[in-house]
């Protein structure tokens, strides 16, 4: 398998340590609701550990809940995100974390995502996130201010070579706001203490006074507590590279002395018609937005699926309806083999069911290759879920390969396409009768009672065959 290391920059052949591979996935801040732009690196990163385990591997995985710490500005300034979800809903701060929590994980559910093998919230990690400051102060990485402990970058020469940054430049370039006290401008808190009067429900004692933990120390703590580093895949999204993930290195490297991963993966961000996405432009949709306009998750999915995850994507409506059609189609195939009809009576390019009459020798299509193979392929060269999808496109595919599809990609596309009952089939073999005796009347009201069972039947040289209307 080969992966994009943000690391070195490059695609790199996958060797993991052992025969567990260890990957964690930074998660949500939960103080709102999940848009589509959130969710798409859940996706991804799904894709990611199905392709490990049908490429045999055993897998690891912990997703962290971020409930506490993370501050409106990645700069260690502004409000807790948490606290301004409680302000906003009049709720209290753990009240905001469960409903968000909860809303989070049917997000996930209904996207058909695996479950990772531990749900980290970052609120459980406190004693853990004081150690680890204990730790980085023994080791000589911190410095105490009066808001706060803050990590020293000068202490670690690496610090800017993760995500290639210029400190030179940004130091120029700092202005008021940079705190007096912070010694080099990417300096960053571990640990943010609470001024008297200062509102911030969630409060630990540590050092004597109130404080709470800095945002990216609950990576490197959770990490280093159920994982062990270094660990094998850690991911995120690409704003994580200059900041948060430069940090989680940093600390790591203060806690213990030891890399964090050997492979980092990064997605990129989806536009919405061009635009980014913001509350302001009124486009931050949820997955319920979507399935208001009658849209599922699945349908959602498979756009995702259908581009890359390092390439920059451009949802559209007009998009996703594609996105949802093709599993229509999909399915419908699926519907085919039920039949034992080969999709060239719709137009297919090859025919999956040999026939003596017809081998491809006499004429007629040629018999198709099997696909499963170049679609793991695809996959395996850095997650190419879109090559996959032309190949699932322009192949055609027995049940064992379809089967074979749902679990890399997780889209129940067989478990959406039942086999008809026996009531149905009866019904499509008297609107046969009825036309066949040019009763169009009834036959036409039989067309009806189908559509209403969500079923079509569409004519074909070798007879009709029943298709799914959605
Ligand atoms: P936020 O809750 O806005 O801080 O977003 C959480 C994470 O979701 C960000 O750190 C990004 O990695 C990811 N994200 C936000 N917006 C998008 C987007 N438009 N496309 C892809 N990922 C996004
Ligand atoms: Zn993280």
């Amino acid at each position: 398998m080969k992966l994009y290391n943000t690391l070195g920059r490059e695609l790199e052949e996958f060797k993991p340590r052992d025969d567990v591979v260890k990957i964690y996935t930074c998660g949500p801040t939960v103080y709102a609701e999940a848009h589509i732009g959130n969710l798409t690196a859940y996706i991804y990163w799904d894709l990611l550990v199905r392709a490990l385990r049908t490429n045999g591997y055993k897998v690891k995985r912990v997703l962290n809940l971020t409930d506490v710490g993370h501050l409106v500005s990645d700069a260690d300034s502004g409000e807790d995100k948490l606290e301004k979800g409680a302000e906003r809903e009049g709720k209290s701060v753990y009240e905001v974390a469960d409903y968000y929590i909860e809303k989070f994980r049917k997000d996930y559910d209904s996207l058909e995502l695996l479950q990772p093998e531990i749900w980290a919230r970052a609120t459980d990690y406190i004693e853990a996130d004081m150690d680890a400051v204990d730790k980085m102060t023994e080791n000589g990485f911190t410095y105490e201010t009066t808001d706060g402990i803050y990590y020293d970058t000068s202490r670690f020469p690496e610090y800017a070579d993760f995500a290639k940054l210029d400190l030179a430049g940004l130091q120029a370039g700092a202005r008021v706001g940079f705190s007096d006290e912070k010694r080099n401008i990417s300096d960053f808190a571990v640990w943010k203490f609470i001024k008297p009067g200062e509102k911030h429900a969630m409060r630990w004692d540590y050092l004597g006074r109130p404080g709470y933990p800095g945002w990216h120390l609950e990576c490197a703590t959770i990490i280093h507590k159920e994982l062990g580093e270094p660990i094998d895949i850690h991911t995120g999204g690409i704003d994580h590279i200059p900041v948060h993930h430069s940090n989680e290195i940093a600390e790591m490297h203060a806690m213990t002395g030891r890399k964090l991963s050997r492979y980092w993966l990064h997605c990129d961000f989806i536009t919405i018609d061009g635009e980014k996405v913001s509350k302001s432009l009124g486009n931050t949709y949820s997955l319920s937005n979507l399935a208001e306009r009658g849209f599922s998750p699945m349908d959602y999915k498979m756009w995702v699926l259908s581009g890359h995850y390092q390439g920059t994507r451009n949802f559209t409506f007009e998009s996703l309806e594609s996105a949802k059609n093709r599993r229509l189609n999909w399915r419908n195939r699926i519907a085919l083999l039920y039949q034992k009809v080969d999709s060239t009576s719709l137009g297919g390019s090859c025919r999956a069911f040999s026939s003596p009459k017809n081998d491809g020798i006499f004429g007629g299509p040629p018999p198709c290759p099997s696909p499963a193979q170049n679609i793991l392929s695809s996959v395996n060269n850095n997650l190419n879920s879109a090559e996959a999808f032309a190949i699932i496109d322009n192949s055609e595919l027995s049940m064992e390969d379809w089967q074979k599809v749902d679990e890399l990609f997780g889209l129940r596309l067989i478990a959406d396409s039942p086999e008809i009952s026996e009531e149905v089939k009866k019904l499509i073999v008297e609107r046969q009768k009825a036309r066949e005796a040019k009763e169009y009347a009834k036959s036409d009201e039989i067309r009806d009672l189908l559509a209403e069972q969500g079923i079509t039947v569409k004519d074909t040289p070798t007879g009709p065959v029943w298709q799914y209307l959605k």
